[in-house]
């Protein structure tokens, strides 16, 4: 099927949305008429422009207000409609939008809107146009696709369809079952949205929170079952209102919205791209780092032993049981201090995987590897954390443990931490959803309800990632605070049996533990009993606890070097979160800790 995208979901000049959506694939595009009235560029202009980069114009919108309105109204519709179809013959676009009415004057006539919209039809047809009717969720007399549907029926004109918009018909709550009535020929065109679900004024929805199909609540793909039984074989195109998209950069949202355009044509059986290979846990971390000293430093107090070295490159590995971090001091003179910057995914398919995520719209990246190395599949996520995929060692296939020769240095498993249990990565503000999805649709991970935490500074929302056995979480995290702020630095999670004991452990050497206010520790009193001793226990470690449905959590956290901080966490019963509850305290503490680091 033929994809789409309207120049109102991407930022930038005309010239630039037409480049991006070219770029990331689509086939065609809406011409939005505020995008064309902007534009220094004649229609004709235009027009070659999108043929030199491969772009159909599939819709032009939208046309206002002409419907069921008294006839010197309907007549001024009229003559303004044909200013448009001339228009629209230079451009060379063939269908044009028309929402139903809002103007205070149209009356509550079936009748009369489907006349007049025979009418116009009529008028279009003489420039060789079709006209695509689109009941608006706020029109004032139209507001459901089965209404516009009978009107358009009503009409009985050939020039005359319906344009299903999934924001529209979803909002309401409509069911989509109906559009089965349709005949598919009659459906001129599919607009596709989604939308977190809100409680809110539907205008107001509409225009500042739609987003792309899988980064909201509603059910895009059961829709779209539905448009496809009726025979439609028009374009599958984006319309997306949407704040952040119209500030962020118009490339990397076109990128964004092509890749949940094929997630959602593979989930109705029209797309096959190669099939996730979902990683069955975390090879390593690498840490960046033009000083190595603090963060080993850190390492080491907290267990760690360097074992082994890379043949080729400045990259040590710290292991502690099956937890691997990897120091990189190659890319020497970076200011911004040491950093979480790739991820090693153990996986069944190393090559599947990357077959994935190039399908995806993954950029993959260069083997940075000497000839003798083993081969490394590897892609950049949306926030430029570098996935490696890993083989998982299979016999004959040297994996990526054979690029480093043993330097045991110290006891090997010395500390009380086991692997690591998530990674938590911050998002730049606009890339939240699009992480959310990439993760999920290029990595096959599962994704887990999205949590808001209130900051001290702001609101900072969190949403995880998971495989199945819980062996890869991954926790997307987006805050208020500028880039680069080491509060929302990015973290280690490291799982212990007994965090009391690593915690303890870490302290005895020389690990500064992050302390926690009295006030939390006199709250959880009031909430949760324990063991006699237990709470003290944790008051003194700046332990924090939270519970769940499954099981229980502790956790506490190391001071930030660089970018980079750890939390040894214990989970005990199958517990499921990340102890978000207790993230505003910690915070809070990161806070006060970093000012008196300032200070
Ligand atoms: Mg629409
Ligand atoms: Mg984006």
């Amino acid at each position: 099927m033929r994809t789409s995208i309207a120049t109102v979901s991407l930022s930038g000049s005309l010239t630039e949305k037409l480049t991006a959506a070219s770029r990331a694939g689509f086939d065609g595009v809406e011409i939005f008429e505020n995008d064309l009235l902007a534009s220094p560029l004649a229609p004709e202009e235009i027009r070659g422009r999108c043929a030199d980069l491969g772009l159909s114009i599939e819709l032009y919108q939208p046309m206002r207000d002409i419907e069921a309105v008294p006839e010197e109204e309907f007549a001024r519709g009229l003559r303004r409609a044909r200013h448009k179809f001339a228009l629209m013959r230079r451009l060379g676009a063939d269908t044009v939008l028309v929402c139903s009415s809002v103007s205070p004057q149209a009356v509550d006539d079936d009748a009369l809107a489907a006349e007049q919209l025979a009418r116009l039809a009529d008028a279009a047809r003489e420039y060789g146009i079709r006209v695509a009717y689109e009941a608006l969720a706020w029109g004032r007399h139209v507001s459901t696709y089965d209404h516009a549907w009978r009107i358009v029926k009503a009409a009985g004109h050939p020039a005359l369809g319906t344009c299903l918009d999934s924001f529209h018909i979803l909002s309401r709550g409509s069911d989509p079952k109906g559009i089965e009535d349709i005949p598919g020929e009659k459906i001129f065109f599919l607009q596709l949205a989604d939308a977190p679900l809100l409680a809110m004024d539907v205008l107001q929805w509409s225009r500042h929170y739609r987003c792309f199909p899988g980064q909201g609540g509603f059910d895009l793909a059961g829709l779209l079952r539905h448009v496809l039984r009726t025979g439609y074989d028009g374009p599958l195109s984006l319309e997306v209102f949407n704040d952040v998209f119209r500030q962020a950069e118009a490339g990397p949202t076109a990128v964004d919205a092509r890749r949940s355009l094929t997630v959602l044509q593979e989930t109705v059986g029209a797309a096959r791209p190669p099939a996730p290979v979902v990683p069955t846990g975390v090879a390593f971390a690498e840490l960046l780092t033009a000083d190595a000293e603090p963060v080993t430093a850190l390492l080491g107090a907290l267990g760690f032993a360097r074992t082994a070295r890379h043949r080729s490159k400045p990259v040590d590995l710290w292991q502690q049981g099956e937890a691997r971090i990897l120091v990189n001091t190659g890319p020497a003179g970076r200011r911004d201090g040491t950093r979480l910057a790739a991820i090693g995914l153990r996986s069944p398919d190393p090559a599947g995987a990357a077959r994935r995520a190039e399908a995806l719209l993954a950029p993959v990246l260069p083997r940075r590897r000497a000839a003798q190395d083993a081969p490394l599949e590897a892609v950049a996520a949306p926030d430029g954390t570098e996935l490696f995929f890993c083989a998982t060692g299979r016999p004959g296939r040297p994996g990526w443990r054979a690029d480093f020769a043993d330097t045991q240095t110290g006891p090997r498993d010395a500390g009380d931490v086991t692997r690591i249990d998530h990674l938590s990565l911050t998002q730049p503000w606009h890339h939240f959803d699009e992480a959310a999805l990439f993760h999920r649709s290029v990595l096959g991970l599962r994704a887990q309800e999205s949590v808001d935490v209130a900051d001290p500074y702001g609101l900072l929302r969190s949403r995880a990632v998971t495989n199945d056995d819980g062996s890869v979480r991954i926790a997307l995290t987006v805050g208020p605070a500028p880039t680069g702020d080491t509060v929302h630095a990015r973290h280690i999670a490291l799982a212990t049996g007994d965090v009391v004991a690593a915690a303890r452990r870490f302290r005895a050497a020389g690990g500064r533990l992050l302390p926690i206010p009295a006030n939390y520790y006199d709250d959880l009193a009031a909430r949760q009993e324990f063991p006699d001793g237990e709470l003290e226990t944790y008051r003194e470690l700046g332990i924090l606890y939270d519970r769940d449905a499954y099981g229980e959590f502790r956790h506490c956290y190391t001071h930030t070097v660089g970018q980079v901080f750890f939390e040894l966490v214990q989970r005990d019963g199958g517990y499921r979160g990340y102890g978000a509850p207790n993230a505003p305290v910690r915070l809070a503490a990161q806070h006060a800790a970093r000012a008196l680091t300032a200070g």
